[in-house]
């Protein structure tokens, strides 16, 4: 299995009836992207920048991100890379924080929600990744989204950092940004979002879990937590459906993109993107290559 695996490398994500889909990576630091290239993704999906937050004990400085961002830019070689931006919180604590106990910390202060209301935080990363963007091919993504007003005040912070590096002439590129589709809010405004933005992302395991009340940190709910459940794949084909209306590009990043038996009803469904872990590319690219054989 192995040797045929290896055969799928540097052959295109092609259905055997002609539907092209991009097929990336997940990735959770710098030292993963040599995964990534041997696994032959053609970009990552999902650059989680927690990493550099995780098992510090202060805040990363911008020199230091800006740093990492460029590595995997340049690693990536002109390949696009999507840099989620911080989503610490609910299972992902980081002392100097300061985030505080809470009862019900995955419906908490996280992600997006602390990056605007502390904005010192979010804009020192945003400075960052634009910065290193002049060195490859980068996009954003901005997790936890649940209104238009956020991604208003988002774009006006990106507006900001941007008009303050032309002033000091450091140069950068435009490049797209997206939001996670991963709460059942931002899935029943998607027609809304799609306007605002260039690309979904859909993040399946927060999606599944909000949209089913079951905490995906909890083992003993673990025979409920069905990612296949009719809720969920609804919202899939509506995600789509809008994004493309609104004239956005629309993917999978959570788990579920990497389910091979879900695999052509994603191609159905008009699927722009699957991102999974580097270990399963070659997989689901040789499922895609399958669907539609006569
Ligand atoms: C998701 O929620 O599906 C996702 C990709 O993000 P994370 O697993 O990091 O919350
Ligand atoms: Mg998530």
């Amino acid at each position: 299995e192995k040797a045929l695996l290896q055969e799928l490398k540097g052959k295109e994500n092609v259905t055997a009836d002609g539907r092209k889909i991009n097929l990336y990576a997940n990735i959770g630091g710098v030292s993963d992207v040599a995964s990534v290239l041997a696994n032959d993704a053609s970009g990552i999906g999902l650059f989680r920048s927690e990493f550099l937050y995780l098992g510090t004990d202060d805040y990363p400085t911008e020199e230091q991100q800006f740093l990492a961002y460029r590595n995997v830019a340049e690693t990536m070689a002109g390949k696009k890379v999507i840099i989620r931006t911080l989503d610490i919180g609910a299972d992902k604590q980081v002392d100097y924080f300061n985030l505080g106990n809470e009862d019900n910390p995955a419906m908490g202060y996280r992600a997006i929600r602390i990056c605007l209301d502390r904005p010192e935080i979010f804009k020192t990363q945003l400075r960052a990744i634009y910065r290193a963007s002049y060195y490859g091919n980068l996009a954003i993504m901005f997790p936890m989204i649940i209104s238009m007003s956020e991604v208003k005040r988002i774009k006006e912070i990106v507006e900001e950092v941007k008009a303050s590096l032309r002033e000091e002439e450091i140069p950068f590129k435009e490049i797209e940004l997206g939001v996670m589709i991963e709460t059942p809010a931002a899935v029943m405004i998607s027609e809304e979002l799609a306007k605002e933005v260039d690309f979904f992302s859909i993040g399946t395991n927060d999606l599944t879990q909000y949209t089913l009340a079951i905490d995906r940190q909890n083992a003993k709910l673990d025979s409920f937590y069905d990612s296949h459940h009719p809720a969920i794949l609804k919202m899939l084909k509506m995600v789509v459906d809008n994004g493309h209306k609104g004239g956005c590009w629309v993917g999978i990043c959570g788990e579920l993109g990497a389910d091979l038996t879900l695999t052509e009803e994603f191609v159905n469904m008009g699927f722009d993107e699957l991102s999974v872990s580097p270990s399963m590319v070659l997989r689901v690219r040789d499922k895609i290559r399958k669907i539609g054989a006569k």
